[in-house]
């Protein structure tokens, strides 16, 4: 296929160079970032996406995804398709379908997990929103660049399945993190409270896949002094977007409104910028009641 690809950062460089190993014509556009092994430059997103089956985006939010849809939608060819893979706002996608699709183009919004990683190494997971046919026609490129790709439902329905997704992930990590530090507080033994809950009804992703304790559990961010990982501001961004999203739909959401406020004191007024996630834990065990 003739792919555009725009927004060639830390996800999108890899995700470029892997369609194109593939043997895929990948012309890209980045304002920044070099261009990654196999893509050919091209001197604007508009360009980029000219005469393109596929053009892919990969950038840092809704506000800049509404802007370089608007210069790109014109310039693709009627019954192409515009798969935005950024993680945005609900709205946002919902929106850039909706014009892409009254320009004659499919549109799909594809958002991921599986971080820097997955995008390196081909095994991202894919939570994608629009129509079967354009799910059905991209797909062959999910499954480069990814292990899993998930048809959600209608336009924004990627989009929503991740924030809910990462709503839960920011509540759990909390919670397990507050739950070692009050077990710490207890006396209990780190090591004896990750046998017990890591096989009870306590178990989550954060205890058993990704412990917060150091030297507990498999091996994670936390065995390494916290560096991420999965850093703390992008889980911010992630539960603002659920907060956004649960405003729009009327939804009542009070753990991912508390566990929102948590992440961005944080982030924004303590030392967790730049840091894993899972560092809440430090952070608990330093505070008293
Ligand atoms: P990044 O900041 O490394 O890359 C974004 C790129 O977009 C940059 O190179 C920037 O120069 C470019 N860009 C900005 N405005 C542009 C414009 N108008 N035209 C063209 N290019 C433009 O970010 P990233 O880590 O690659 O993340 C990209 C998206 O993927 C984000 O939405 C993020 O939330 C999501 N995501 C990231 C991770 C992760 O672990 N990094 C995991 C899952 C999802």
């Amino acid at each position: 296929m003739k792919i555009g690809f725009i927004g060639l950062g830390n996800m999108g460089a890899p995700m470029a160079t892997n369609l194109a190993a593939a043997g895929h014509e990948v012309a890209g556009f980045d304002t920044a970032a070099p261009m990654p092994e196999g893509v050919t430059a091209a001197a604007s997103a508009a360009e980029a996406a000219t005469g393109a089956d596929v053009v892919i985006t990969m950038l840092p939010n809704g506000q800049i995804l509404r802007s370089v849809a608007a210069g790109v939608i014109p310039a693709m060819r009627k019954g192409a398709i515009l798969c935005d893979c950024s993680t945005v706002d609900v709205d946002s996608a919902r929106a850039v379908a909706s014009e892409a699709t009254a320009a004659g183009l499919g549109a799909l919004d594809a958002p991921v997990s599986g971080g820097i990683g997955g995008a390196q190494g081909g095994t991202l997971t894919f939570m994608v929103g629009g129509s079967d046919a354009d799910f059905k026609a991209v797909r062959p490129l999910f499954d480069i660049m990814g292990q899993k790709a998930v048809h959600c439902g209608d336009p924004g329905a990627g989009q929503s399945a991740k924030i809910c997704n990462n709503m839960i992930l920011g509540v759990t990590m909390i919670a397990t993190c507050e739950a070692f530090a009050l077990a710490d507080k207890l006396g209990l033994d780190r090591q004896k409270m990750f046998d017990v809950v890591s096989t009870s009804s306590g178990y989550s992703w954060s205890m058993n896949a990704y412990c917060p304790a150091p030297g507990v559990g498999p091996k994670s961010p936390a065995d390494n002094d916290y560096r991420p990982g999965f850093a703390a501001e992008l889980m911010l961004k992630d539960l603002n977007l659920a907060h956004m999203a649960a405003g729009s739909a009327q939804a009542d959401t009070p753990m991912g409104q508390l566990a929102r406020q948590l992440y961005e004191d944080f982030v924004e007024r303590e030392d967790g910028l730049g840091r894993d996630f899972s560092a809440m834990l430090p952070r608990f065990v330093a505070r008293n009641r």
